[in-house]
């Protein structure tokens, strides 16, 4: 009992040794290595707080000025605490664009003053799943999502970006940083979704959702050229923006979805189906659309598990494929950015400044004034 509490009370001297130093540090700091990071606190608050800028930590780091940066629906994620990995403490964020100020040692690719795009996706580009572009499963340790959900990331003036050759691309100087603005999360999603799904000319795609994923996927749907493209989406506001920027997609809401898929197609269904909504209801729409045979991929995220009813579906021989980002096209993607080819610019409806933040999230969360996705400037 006495040895516990001796323990105990050691320990205690040393996290409040700790807390001092860290104190002195932060005292001891000039103004110029302290920044500005919107930071995971517990579950349901982010806070904007003041932090000493990254350094760099192994050789294949770069530090990136962050010049842009969005938030995503796996930002709310965290916040609403369905991310049990996210570490609190960090800086949020993973959709970013900047400037490389530093870099370490063994980095070749990317040098101070590069403007980059910085991929969600931290990868080591040399295990077996990098090695065959499979980016999202590298075994590395840091492999995976862990920008702004288990290391910092971009909601913040400066990011540290591990693997810095494998993670950041440089944008052409003709691409803006709005129109690289989601070439590492969302619009790598959406290019990843498409790819997959084997799109022919010929072919009926309905696309469940029109959110910023569903946007990107039907930009990265377009340029396969299918015959038609169905949009299922529900809300009115996101079904005008998808009659306004694309006029030759027919859009239907999900209450007629089926029938209307029946009627614009040449096969009793679409002939492939990306399911980007995430709810059951379209889970359930997106195999039931589909024709015997077809392809369902499926990018959703979803908040618990889905029933997939294989007696319904006998004899249906439908091939999902399950999505989630695979960011290993970035410099592909940006190519055809840069000939014109994919232009998510519409998108951004809403800027704001890092220290608003706060208000981009209010926006964002409660999809106010017809928001689909934000762009925050220093
Ligand atoms: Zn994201
Ligand atoms: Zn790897």
């Amino acid at each position: 009992m006495r040895f516990g509490l001796g323990v105990l009370n050691v320990i205690k001297v040393i996290c409040f040794a700790n807390e001092i130093i860290i104190f002195a540090r932060y005292i001891l700091m000039n103004e110029e290595d302290i920044m500005l990071a919107y930071t995971y606190i517990e579950h349901g608050k982010f806070e904007l707080q003041e932090k000493a800028r990254p350094e760099i930590k192994d050789s294949w780091d770069a530090i990136v000025r962050v010049t842009l940066g969005s938030i995503c629906t796996s930002d709310l994620h965290i916040k609403h605490g369905s991310v049990p990995r996210a570490v609190p403490g960090i800086t949020v964020g993973h959709e970013m664009v900047g400037v490389v100020e530093q870099v370490g040692a063994d980095v070749t690719l990317v040098k101070p003053g590069d403007r980059v795009t910085v991929n969600v996706e931290t990868f080591c580009g040399e295990c077996f799943f990098c090695k065959h572009g499979y980016v999202n499963n590298c075994t590395d340790p840091n492999g995976g999502w862990a920008l702004g959900c288990r290391i910092d990331g971009g909601q913040a003036e400066y990011v540290r970006v591990p693997y810095a050759d494998q993670g950041l691309n440089r944008i052409p100087d003709t691409v803006s940083d709005e129109q690289a603005l989601f070439v590492g999360d969302v619009l790598a999603t959406g290019f990843w979704a498409a790819r997959i799904s084997e799109i022919t000319e010929e072919d009926t795609v309905l696309i469940i959702g029109a959110g910023p994923t569903g946007i990107c996927t039907l930009l990265c749907v377009m340029l396969k050229k299918p015959k038609r493209i169905i949009i299922c989406e529900k809300s009115p506001e996101r079904i005008r923006f998808v009659r306004e920027y694309y006029p030759d997609v027919l859009v239907t809401e999900p209450e007629n979805c089926k029938e209307f898929v029946l009627k614009n197609s040449d096969h009793g269904g679409a002939d492939v189906v990306l399911e980007v909504a995430g709810s059951d209801d379209s889970f359930h729409l997106a195999w039931n659309c589909a024709r015997p045979n077809a392809i369902v991929t499926i990018v959703a995220l979803y908040d618990k598990p889905q029933l997939l009813p294989l007696p319904d579906m006998y004899g249906k021989n439908l091939i999902f494929k399950t999505g989630g980002v695979d960011g290993c096209d970035c410099a592909k993607i940006l190519a055809l950015i840069e000939e014109g080819k994919i232009d998510i610019t519409p998108l951004i409806t809403h800027r704001f400044p890092l220290n608003e933040i706060e208000e981009a999230y209010r926006i964002f969360e409660n999809k106010l004034g017809g928001v689909i996705k934000v762009a925050i400037y220093k």
